[in-house]
């Protein structure tokens, strides 16, 4: 057993408190990582806060994890001592359904095993990334390409996938024009990667406030959705339309800016139900989805992506006693654009 410093909260109104968790001996297929970086996604907070459901206190958030291989069990072949390495949101599935052998391991038909929150094949609960040690099947583990600095990769293990993998099933690309809803840490990574693929973005913001930034992150057009203008001037405009928005929205007054065969992809994850007006899908053969992060296959293809492409997400490295506070301002959409906790300071 590797006994790891965490960060863990004890209930949903309560503060994070520094923890000693331990991680399991190697098993066979097993990597020990040291954790260098883990981002702080809004899951996290949805997750602690009790909003999705029961949960299992005391809980150790984090799914956003970059480190280094510390020690390999006796089978593993894809990594080595010293490699560079990630883990998002999933640590385990069965393997064998029909979506794991197509490795969409994310909608595994027997659930996959969440990187916190969840209980591992071994009965025992998951822990997760504020934590500076963790012990993960090699399958679920991803290499960090060497021209993306480990902190700034840290976001791209939710943030990147979650958005990567809608716009490539949606083919944002040359000719398509994507907004992007909410311009927090999924969405500045979105309108980044949807640039890159060649796709023309706009931003949808509550206001103007960070316009300046959305344009640097390479969208085109900017618009503030307290405007009720905006809504008349873009009405019937989008190919695809990313709300990664937290919070219960009018989700309907966005479909309306969708154009034929236009798809709005639901990533943003409120507890609360949304309600849609089918006319307004009817109307121009408009369909509403929702997608989750992605498989592992996919989030190695969007590391070397954004390596390819030079993008890596715009970070604020906070020390582990500044948790409480992050989470206050992400709540208070004041995060540019994610905090990522330095976990040597645990
Ligand atoms: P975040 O950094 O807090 O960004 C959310 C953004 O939404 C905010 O920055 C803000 O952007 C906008 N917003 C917040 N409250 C709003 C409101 N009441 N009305 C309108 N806009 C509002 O959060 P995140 O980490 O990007 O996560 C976003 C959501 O995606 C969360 O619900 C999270 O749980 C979910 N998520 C889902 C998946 C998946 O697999 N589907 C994966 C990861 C996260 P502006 O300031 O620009 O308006
Ligand atoms: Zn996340």
């Amino acid at each position: 057993m590797v006994k790891a410093k965490a960060r863990a909260v004890d209930g949903p109104d309560k503060g994070f408190r520094e923890a000693e968790i331990t991680r399991r001996d190697l098993d066979q297929h097993d990597v020990l990582i040291e954790i260098k970086f883990a981002g702080i996604c809004h899951s996290d907070i949805h997750t602690a806060h009790g909003e999705w459901g029961e949960v299992n206190y005391p809980l150790v958030p984090g799914h956003e994890i970059a480190g280094i291989v510390t020690e390999v069990g006796p089978d593993v072949t894809k990594y080595k001592v010293g490699d560079r390495v990630g883990v998002g949101c999933m640590v385990d599935s069965c393997g064998e359904c029909e979506n794991c052998q197509k490795g969409e391991e994310q909608y595994c038909n027997k659930g996959n095993i969440p990187t916190y929150a969840g209980v591992d094949k071994y009965g025992e609960p998951t822990q997760g990334g504020y934590s500076t040690h963790i012990v993960v099947t090699e399958g679920f583990v991803v290499q960090i390409p060497d021209n993306i600095a480990l902190d700034a990769a840290a976001p791209l293990l939710c943030a990147g996938i979650t958005t990567y993998s809608p716009l490539n099933r949606w083919e944002a690309g040359p000719g398509k024009k994507v907004a992007v809803v909410g311009l927090g840490g999924l969405g500045h990574v979105a309108v980044k990667i949807a640039h890159a693929m060649g796709a023309e973005v706009t931003v949808l913001s509550q206001t103007l406030n960070k316009k300046e930034d959305g344009l640097k992150f390479g969208a085109k057009e900017y618009y503030a959705t307290r405007e009720p203008e905006t809504f008349e001037k873009l009405a019937n405009t989008f190919d695809l339309i990313i709300n990664t928005v937290s919070a219960k929205i009018d989700v309907g007054a966005y479909i309306n800016l969708l154009a034929l065969d236009g798809t709005m992809v639901n990533v943003g994850a409120p507890a609360e139900p949304l309600s849609v007006h089918v006319m307004s899908l009817i109307g121009r053969r408009r369909s509403f989805a929702g997608s989750m992060i992605g498989g592992i296959r996919e989030t190695q293809e969007m590391l070397n992506f954004c390596a390819e492409h030079n993008i890596a997400p715009d970070i604020e490295v906070i020390s582990a006693d500044e948790i409480d506070t992050a989470y206050k301002r992400v709540l208070g959409s004041d995060v540019k654009y994610r905090f990522v906790i330095d976990t040597s300071t645990m």
